[in-house]
């Protein structure tokens, strides 16, 4: 054959008897055969040959059989982002004119998707404070599908009842979706708590070294897995190989980062709670409730200085970095008030639970005395 055609047909090495011990990344957007009925069946079905990385891509299935085993799912679908999992699994689940029941406290994202679904499709949506099985009871429609809760919300660290409410759900034929993000399953695993469907957003905790964008949703049933796992075809917003492969990398480490977090919040939260600038500090403890092992790295606190001292703050970090997300190894801080949450007025900041001095930290695993030392001196700037 001609170079022109031998340089276009490069073949991967078929392994004789060894096996990577990294899961490799499969960079290649389809898959060849000599069958065609393998070819049809892969598909048609998430478990058949692997075809089109559309459908589905060795790496990106390594991440998601990773996934579903530790949240103690049976399958997973590894999406683009966080968003980008949310958003196939509830244009999966609902139709127009269907019912959704969903926490106060969400994620914005998530509340923006539940409101386009509303204007949009005609999805009605009931918000609950996620505590009371009754107030859920309430709620049900004959047309309710899912009921939607996040482990511990972001950002207010609201904690859903899961183990009291997913049996209602239950019980009315309806899907529960648990955003897990928060928590992680280190730290909870919601489908042994009801949960018919896990969500993630794998950006945060999961990928955890602030590299990657990613989500996934994570499914306790065979059934609905390929039901889903037919419409996220359709839908497209599926995760790219690299991005699997990084986010595996990350997963390596994930309990040692979550006992690191866990361990460095601890420290800074009590530590804030002592000092003259500081007038409140919000952050769960354990105990807060028993299908929570652990606690988040992100959590608020508020400076008696109000606004001006939330800018000042912000102006003085040097270890610690000004930047939105979490979950990753770096600590973070946020002042909502005079970024994320510029435009609200002080009423719709109460409503968020923002008041102008509130600041939202993201600990990393950095050593904490390096932490406390930074939050001192810039702390003791903003209230000066
Ligand atoms: C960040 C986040 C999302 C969205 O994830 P992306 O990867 O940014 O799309 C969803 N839920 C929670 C709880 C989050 O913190």
């Amino acid at each position: 054959m001609h170079p022109d055609t031998r340089m276009v047909h490069i073949e991967a090495p078929a392994l004789t008897g060894s096996t990577p011990l990294a899961v490799p990344i499969y960079q290649t957007s389809s898959f060849s055969f000599d069958d065609p009925e393998l070819m049809a069946d892969g598909m048609h079905r998430p478990d058949g040959a692997y075809v089109y990385s559309r459908f589905a891509n060795p790496t990106v299935r390594a991440l998601e059989s990773a996934v579903a085993d530790l949240e103690g799912g049976v399958a997973a679908i590894a999406a683009s982002s966080g968003m980008g999992a949310i958003t196939m699994l509830l244009h999966g689940l609902l139709g127009t004119g269907d019912h959704v029941i969903a926490q106060h406290s969400v994620y914005g994202g998530t509340h923006a998707l539940l409101a386009d679904l509303a204007k949009r499709y005609g999805v009605q949506v009931t918000r609950v404070d996620g505590r009371d099985p009754e107030e859920v009871r309430a709620a049900l429609t004959p047309r309710t599908k899912v009921l939607y809760l996040e482990t511990i919300a972001n950002p207010t660290a609201h904690i859903s009842d899961l183990p009291a409410l997913a049996p209602v759900a239950r019980a009315a034929g309806v899907l529960t979706v648990v955003d897990n993000t928060f928590a992680t399953p280190i730290f909870c695993r919601p489908i042994e708590h009801g949960a018919d469907v896990v969500v993630h957003s794998a950006t945060k905790f999961l990928g955890g070294h602030s590299d990657v964008t990613g989500g996934l949703a994570v499914f306790a049933d065979a059934d609905l897995h390929q039901r889903i796992w037919a419409h996220a075809v359709e839908f497209g917003a599926v995760a790219d190989p690299f991005a699997a492969w990084l986010t595996i990398r990350g997963l390596h480490t994930l309990g040692l980062r979550m006992e690191r977090h866990a361990a460095n919040v601890a420290r800074v939260a009590a530590w804030l709670a002592t000092h003259p600038a500081v007038s409140q500090v919000t952050c769960p403890g354990p105990g807060a409730a028993k299908h929570i092992t652990g606690f988040p790295s992100a959590f608020c606190f508020d400076l008696a200085g109000g606004y001006t001292a939330g800018v000042r703050l912000m102006s003085r970090l040097r270890v610690i970095r000004a930047a939105p997300s979490l979950g990753g190894t770096q600590t973070l801080m946020l002042h909502p008030a005079s970024t994320s949450h510029r435009q609200l007025t002080p009423e719709q900041l109460r409503e968020s639970h923002i008041s102008p001095g509130t600041i939202r930290i993201a600990v990393g695993i950095e050593h904490p005395d390096d932490l406390v030392a930074d939050l001192e001196q810039a702390l003791d700037f903003a209230g000066s």
